[in-house]
C-alpha cells in the first residue's frame, strides 16, 4: 500500500511535515494509524539507505504502533519548528506544542538509533559504503530523518523553507527557485482561480 500523502520531492523531513495535508474535503493525516505510518515509510524507504519494504513487513503490530507513535511525534515537532522558522501565518497549520518541547522531541528522535558508515572492499572491486545501525532499520530511518531535519534547520535551506499560502493548504516546501510561490502546481492553480473569482465577484 502506498501512502495517501502526496510526495512533492522535498527533503524527507519536509515530506514528513506534509503527512498533514488538505484538499477540498478538509485536513488529512497520512499517519493516522499504524498502517498509514507503515505505508509512508514504505513509500520513502528507497530514499533512505537504511530501510527496505521487507524490513517493515517483519515488524510486529506492537513494533509498528511504537514506530508510528515516534514518527507522529517527530512530524508534530517538525511542523512546530517549521512554523517558527517560516513565521507561519496559517491558523491550525502548526502543532500547538511549546518550542522547547519540539526541540527536545527532535533531539530525542535524532539520537534514538545510532547510524554509522562502514567500508567494504573486496579485492578487484571498488570500495563501497554501507550504512549500519544500532537498532531496527525502521527506527534508524526515523532517526536519520530527524538528523536531516537538524541539518535543514541549521543551514541555509532554513531561509528557503516556506509555509504554502495556497487556499486551505497546510504544507511546507523548500523554495528551490526564486519564482516558486506554492508547494505544488495544484496550489498555484487554486490560488489563481481564487484570485480570478475575487476579481470577478468585485465587478458584478
Ligand atoms: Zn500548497
Amino acid at each position: 500500500m502506498d501512502t495517501d500523502a502526496p510526495l512533492l520531492g522535498e527533503p524527507l523531513p519536509v515530506e514528513l511535515m506534509n503527512t498533514v495535508w488538505a484538499d477540498r474535503d478538509g485536513v488529512h493525516d497520512a499517519l493516522r494509524d499504524r498502517d498509514g505510518a507503515k505505508a509512508w515509510l514504505r513509500t520513502v524507504s528507497a530514499r533512505t539507505d537504511l530501510l527496505t519494504p521487507g524490513d517493515l513487513d517483519r515488524l510486529t503490530p506492537s513494533d509498528l504502533d511504537r514506530l508510528a507513535h515516534r514518527l507522529v511525534d517527530l512530524r508534530d515537532a517538525l511542523r512546530r519548528l517549521a512554523a517558527e522558522v517560516t513565521e507561519d501565518p496559517r491558523p491550525h497549520a502548526s502543532h500547538p506544542r511549546a518550542l522547547d518541547a519540539a526541540v527536545t522531541a527532535l533531539n530525542q528522535a535524532a539520537g534514538d538509533t545510532p547510524r554509522w558508515s562502514a567500508l567494504s572492499w573486496t579485492p578487484g572491486r571498488p570500495p563501497a559504503r554501507h550504512v549500519r545501525a544500532g537498532g531496527p532499520p525502521a527506527s534508524a530511518a526515523v532517526s536519520a530523518i530527524a538528523d536531516e531535519a537538524v541539518a535543514l534547520l541549521t543551514q541555509d535551506a532554513r531561509h528557503r523553507l516556506r509555509a504554502c499560502l495556497g487556499p486551505g493548504c497546510v504544507r511546507y516546501f523548500v523554495k528551490d527557485h526564486p519564482r516558486r510561490e506554492w508547494c505544488s502546481a495544484t496550489c498555484g492553480n487554486r490560488a489563481r482561480s481564487a484570485r480570478h473569482y475575487r476579481r470577478h465577484r468585485g465587478t458584478t
